[in-house]
C-alpha cells in the first residue's frame, strides 16, 4: 500500500505553503484580533484554485483529489486555523452537499461561484437541541403551494454570515421520522442570521446561529430526494472529518515548528533549553504523534480517493489528529514558558484554536462511537 503524496502533490503543497507565508502569515494577528473573516483571503484562495480542488472541471473545479485538499488545508492551517477552517468548511460543508446531492440545475446555479472562491455556502445541521444527536432535528419544512416553509433554528453555523455567503443548506423534518435537506439562498425572507458568535478561538472564522421563521423556499430548493437529508449530511461529515484531521495536523506541525525554534534560541542555566531532556523528549513525543496523525489522515484520504470504504479510517484520523493537536498546543505553550501565555506568541493562538478540533464535525466521543461500531460492538 502506498499512500504517500506524489511529486505533484508535494509541488502543489509547496505552492500553498508559499501562499500561506506571503498572503496569510503577515495578517494573522490582525485578523484574529479583528474577529471577522477577511473575505479578500477567500477570493485569493479561490484564485489559487483551492475552493475547486476536489471537484470536476465541468463545474469549475480543478479535478484534483482529496489528498490535495488535505495538503492545502494542512498548509493553510499551519499558519492560520481560522482561515484553514474557512477553506475546509467552504469546500467540504459548503460546496460538497450541492455537488454530491444537487441536480445539475442546482449545481449550475451555485457551484461556479463557490468553487472560484467568489461565494461561500454554509451547512446547517446542528441545532440548539440536536448536535451529536442529529436525529433530534426539530426544524420543520411544511409543503406550501409550490414550495416549502421552514421554521426552526440552527446553531454555530460556519461561513453563514459573511458578505459573500450565497446560500445555506439546512436539514429539516418533512414528516415524522423523515429528515430532508434544502438550499436556502442568502437574503431569503425568514432566514435570520444572528450576530457573530464570540468564540474561544477561530476568531477570524465566521460563525452564527440562524433562526428560520416562516422562511419560504421554492420546490426546487429540495436538495436530494425527500427524506434523504440526514443520511446525506452525515456522509458529508465523513469527508469533513478527514479535512478537520488535516487542519489538526497543520496545528500540531506549527506547534512543533515554533517550539523547535524556541528550544534552540531560548537559554536557561547557561545554554539552550533544548538540551534539557524534559524539553527535547516532549518534542520527540510530539514528532512521533504528528507522524502517526499524518499517516492516519493521508491513509483516510487515500481510501476516499480510491473509492474504498473510509468511515472508520476518517473517524480514527480525526480522533487521533485532533487529540494530538490539543496536546501539541499544551506542549508548545509549556516550552515557551511565560512567553507562551502572551497573546503575541504564536502558540497562544494555536492553544485557543485547537480545542474546537475535538468538537466540530463530531466530537471525540462520537468518533469513538463510530470506531466501536465498526468493530461490531453494539454501542448506542
Ligand atoms: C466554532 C463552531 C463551528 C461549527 N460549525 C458548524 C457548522 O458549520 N455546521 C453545523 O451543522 N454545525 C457546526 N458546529 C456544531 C458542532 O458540529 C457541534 O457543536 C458538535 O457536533 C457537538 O454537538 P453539540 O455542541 O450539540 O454537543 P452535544 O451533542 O450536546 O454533546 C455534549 C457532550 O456530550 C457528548 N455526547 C453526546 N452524545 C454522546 C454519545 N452518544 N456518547 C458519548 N458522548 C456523547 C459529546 O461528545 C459532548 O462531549 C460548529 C460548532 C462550533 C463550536
Amino acid at each position: 500500500m502506498d499512500f504517500r503524496p506524489s511529486e505533484e502533490h508535494i509541488a502543489f503543497q509547496q505552492t500553498v505553503r508559499e501562499f500561506a507565508r506571503s498572503e496569510i502569515a503577515p495578517h494573522v494577528e490582525k485578523w484574529d484580533e479583528g474577529g471577522r473573516l477577511p473575505v479578500e483571503i477567500v477570493r485569493a484562495m479561490g484564485d489559487l484554485g483551492l475552493f475547486g480542488l476536489p471537484f470536476p472541471e465541468e463545474w469549475g473545479g480543478s479535478g484534483g483529489d482529496f489528498l490535495s485538499m488535505c495538503l492545502a488545508i494542512e498548509e493553510i492551517g499551519r499558519v492560520d486555523q481560522s482561515i484553514g477552517i474557512t477553506l475546509s468548511a467552504g469546500v467540504g460543508l459548503g460546496a460538497s452537499p450541492i455537488y454530491r446531492f444537487g441536480t445539475d440545475e442546482q449545481r449550475g446555479r451555485w457551484l461556479p461561484d463557490l468553487l472560484a472562491g467568489r461565494a461561500l455556502a454554509a451547512f446547517g445541521l446542528t441545532e440548539p437541541d440536536a448536535g451529536s444527536d442529529a436525529r433530534a432535528t426539530r426544524t420543520r419544512a411544511v409543503p406550501d403551494g409550490e414550495g416549502w416553509v421552514l421554521n426552526g433554528a440552527k446553531a454555530f453555523i460556519t461561513n453563514s454570515g459573511t458578505p459573500i455567503t450565497s446560500c445555506v443548506t439546512v436539514t429539516a423534518k418533512t414528516a415524522e421520522g423523515e429528515i430532508s435537506s434544502f438550499i436556502v439562498p442568502a437574503g431569503t425572507p425568514g432566514l435570520n442570521v444572528q450576530p457573530p458568535l464570540r468564540k474561544l478561538g477561530w476568531h477570524a472564522s465566521d460563525t452564527h446561529d440562524i433562526v428560520l421563521e416562516d422562511c419560504r423556499v421554492p420546490a426546487d430548493s429540495l436538495l436530494g430526494p425527500e427524506g434523504s437529508g440526514l443520511k446525506s449530511f452525515l456522509s458529508i461529515l465523513d469527508d469533513g472529518r478527514i479535512a478537520i484531521s488535516a487542519l489538526a495536523i497543520g496545528c500540531a506541525q506549527a506547534c512543533l515548528d515554533h517550539s523547535l525554534a524556541y528550544a534552540k534560541e531560548r537559554s536557561a542555566f547557561g545554554g539552550p533549553i533544548g538540551r534539557f531532556q524534559a524539553v527535547a523528549f516532549s518534542l520527540a513525543d510530539l514528532a512521533v504523534a504528528l507522524e502517526n496523525a499524518r499517516n492516519l489522515t493521508y491513509k483516510a484520504a487515500w481510501c476516499k480517493d480510491k473509492g474504498r470504504p473510509f468511515r472508520e479510517a476518517a473517524a480514527m484520523a480525526k480522533l487521533y489528529s485532533t487529540e494530538t493537536a490539543v496536546s501539541a498546543t499544551r506542549t508548545a505553550t509549556q516550552v515557551f514558558g511565560g512567553a507562551g501565555f502572551m497573546e503575541e506568541s504564536p502558540v497562544a493562538r494555536f492553544y485557543r484554536d485547537a480545542k474546537i478540533l475535538e468538537i466540530g464535525e463530531g466530537t471525540s466521543e462520537i468518533q469513538r462511537l463510530v470506531i466501536a461500531r465498526g468493530l461490531g460492538l453494539p454501542v448506542g
